[in-house]
């Protein structure tokens, strides 16, 4: 897992305290949206730190894309507050400064890869060098004189991502970039990710993908309904372990258990317990079974991921990612 920066400061799991954070590339309080009689986001709190890869994580219709767009300007508030780059939401001046990658991105499907680019580049008053040099970086030097009608949808999705990268923008807004992309499109795309982010851009992604994000990002918000539920680094979101424990018989083994770490950490899953214990646990609750005269067969350890905790906080399963087809654009 990548060194997350920032990582030593950081915010309790599921409280944004973003007025503690120095020097956030964004922060959003309060983010309210309203579309006719229905509220479909109830007051976000989202900061992202310099330098971080921030992973935006929610089911399907849980407000991802509208919190994105409008930190981009592109939707209006109807409450709450967004400072990004030093600058309003959608001013020129921080438009400027932002790689944006929001839905499929549009393309000239005659052009090659590089034409497209090129015609982009020349409309920014970018040299030509600084479009190889982004072909380069998303590896698509070899097919960039090809058409892109005829590119595949992760050929699609990183010539999208090289033209949010022409103007070496220090932050970058991505919307499900890995969305609809086969495992060795998604492994591209995070190699591309975990460089940039190297190089020190601040990257805001958003994602269905657990195994991802849980592999890229530093820190982690997930939203349901339009609601932050969780925030916090993949570890402290993890929270802890979990222990199981085969001891019979059951009822006095939990009551054990319970007396030792409290009851509310204590339950009974298939037939065993499971215990949220830290690393001194497991001998304690295992001598004081014992000494109850509980018989013990097994302990074991159980690392929670961030699948399970994203099924916990949202009750939706995690999408599986789709195979990479070729795209209509
Ligand atoms: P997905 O992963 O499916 O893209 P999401 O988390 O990005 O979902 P949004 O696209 O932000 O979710 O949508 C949040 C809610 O707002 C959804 O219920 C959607 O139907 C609704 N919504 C989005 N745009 C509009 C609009 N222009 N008018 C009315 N409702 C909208």
């Amino acid at each position: 897992m990548r060194p997350r920066p920032g990582g030593g400061h950081a915010d309790p799991v599921s409280q944004t305290s973003s007025d503690a954070i120095p020097d956030p590339v964004l922060r959003a309080s309060g983010l309210t949206k309203r579309y006719g009689s229905r509220q479909v986001l109830h007051g976000i709190d989202l900061t992202v730190r310099r330098g971080e890869v921030y992973g935006f994580l929610g089911p399907n219709g849980a407000g991802k894309t509208t919190t994105l767009r409008i930190i981009l300007g592109l939707v209006r508030l109807t409450a709450g507050r967004v400072r990004v780059l030093d600058g309003s939401p959608g001013s020129p001046s921080v438009l400027r400064r932002i790689g944006m990658l929001i839905e499929s991105p549009a393309f000239y499907p005659y052009l090659s890869g590089r034409d497209n680019l090129r015609a982009l580049a020349r409309y920014r008053r970018l040299p030509d060098s600084r479009v190889d040099e982004v072909l380069d970086f998303v590896e698509l030097t070899s097919s960039g004189r090809a058409r892109f009608a005829g590119y595949s949808l992760g050929m699609k999705q990183r010539l999208g991502l090289a033209a949010a990268l022409l103007p070496d923008p220090p932050l970058l807004i991505l919307d499900e970039p890995t969305n609809g992309l086969d495992p060795a499109g998604i492994a591209k795309m995070r190699g591309s990710l975990r460089r940039l982010s190297d190089a020190g851009h601040t990257i805001l992604l958003s994602s269905h993908l657990l195994g991802e994000v849980q592999q890229v990002c530093d820190r982690v918000g997930m939203i349901a309904a339009g609601r932050m539920v969780r925030e916090g680094t993949v570890d402290e979101l993890r929270g802890g372990r979990r222990l199981t424990v085969a001891a019979r018989p059951l009822e006095q083994a939990r009551e054990v258990a319970g007396r030792v770490l409290g009851t509310d950490r204590v339950s009974v899953v298939d037939g065993q317990l499971s215990l949220l214990a830290g690393d001194n646990d497991a001998s304690r609750v295992n001598r004081a079974l014992v000494t109850a005269g509980v018989d013990v067969s097994g302990l074991s350890w159980q690392e929670r991921s961030l699948e399970d905790i994203f099924f916990e906080v949202t009750q939706e399963p995690a999408l599986e990612p789709a195979g990479e087809r070729k795209g209509t654009s």
